[in-house]
């Protein structure tokens, strides 16, 4: 069975702008080199699927929204820090698909009127931001005790939630970049320079999984580098694995493969999650002065900062091409604006 019948036996909500257009980046590689000496780069512009703003949430939540509609849910509920893009995007699916939504934050970054908060309140999601002041063992009882309460609150006024999981990564989620992966193989049928590369910023792992099994089970020439945006790489590698089993079991595949064969870069998260670093400003005023496209402190610019440290060590052949998934998070750009001080 196709990849796209395989899909096409799951519920799914249309709430992405999709296909995302693939952009050459050819005064990037100027900058680094040019031909004779860089691999062709293209950007793979996920950051433009719309969804309020555009992210790579979109394609997970096209999965998770249509198994929230088929168990009849009014009500959304999710995690996340206080710039998640995952809420801001879950709060926009909410939206659309009109159903009420509530975003329980916490954790580390930007809690002021700005990016990403804002525009969960101007999209009309409950938020609730938990005190920073928690450790993270308290702030998981917190979330945890936010949810519950959050749940009983919706039941008790004859609704039905639905609860998301952090960054839309659970088996429903994954398959949004098994979707992806199909749209890719479809944008480069025909054409005999395929990438032989694949960089990512990898979060929470749905992305990564579900890029992952995408690959096996399109036969996709491209080997997949997720660039770690935080640590926990031992937790997060397992989690990354039954992912994507879980997602290959629901989409009747079977698919072996192990933790040793995900390659995730841990060199480039630096003090930790959403903490800005001086590789990922310059990378993102790179982008900025040669493409004129923007990436976000948080993700796709210490993501950037990986592909770039690979490609001026020489990692690949100037007769390479290379793709650079542009997960979005362009919002977080205006709550972190000292992140860019190079
Ligand atoms: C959530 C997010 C990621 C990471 O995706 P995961 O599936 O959680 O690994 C990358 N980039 C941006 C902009 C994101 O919002």
């Amino acid at each position: 069975m196709s990849v796209e019948s395989m899909l096409g036996t799951l519920p799914r909500v249309r709430l992405g702008r999709t296909p995302t257009p693939l952009h050459e980046a050819v005064r990037l590689r100027e900058a680094l080199g040019g031909p004779a000496r860089c691999p062709r780069i293209l950007f793979k512009r996920d950051d433009l699927t719309d969804l309020a703003l555009g992210g790579n949430k979109a394609r997970k939540l096209e999965f998770l929204l249509g198994a929230a509609l088929r168990q009849r849910a009014t009500a959304l509920i999710t995690t996340g820090g206080p710039q998640s893009n995952h809420a801001r995007m879950t709060a926009a699916a909410a939206t659309l698909c009109g159903l009420r939504c509530v975003l329980v934050l916490s954790g580390p970054g930007p809690r002021g009127n700005a990016g990403n908060l804002i525009l969960d309140r101007l999209l009309g999601a409950d938020v609730l931001l938990l005190d920073p002041g928690l450790d993270e063992v308290q702030t998981a009882t917190a979330e945890q005790g936010a949810i519950r309460d959050a749940e009983e609150s919706i039941r008790s006024q004859g609704g039905t939630p639905y609860v998301i999981p952090l960054g839309g990564s659970d088996w429903l989620g994954t398959l949004g970049y098994v979707e992806c992966t199909r749209e890719l193989m479809q944008q480069f049928s025909g054409e005999t320079a395929t990438p032989a590369h694949l960089y990512h910023a990898s979060g929470s792992r749905g992305t990564q999984a579900g890029l992952e099994l995408g690959r096996r089970l399109c036969r996709a020439p491209w080997r997949i580098t997720g660039v770690a945006v935080s640590p926990g790489e031992a937790s997060k590698r397992a989690r990354a694995v039954e992912l994507m089993h879980e997602a290959a079991e629901h989409l009747g595949a079977t698919v072996a493969f192990s933790a040793d064969e995900l390659i995730t870069d841990q060199d480039h998260y630096g003090a930790g999650y959403a903490i800005p670093t001086p590789a990922a400003a310059e990378a993102i005023a790179l982008v900025a002065r040669t493409e004129a496209i923007l990436l976000d402190p948080v993700y796709t610019g210490k993501a950037m900062a990986g592909m770039l440290h690979h490609i001026r060590e020489g990692a690949h052949s100037p007769d390479e091409t290379v793709l650079f998934l542009h997960t979005g998070g362009v919002p977080g750009l205006f709550a972190m604006p000292d992140s860019l001080m190079a």
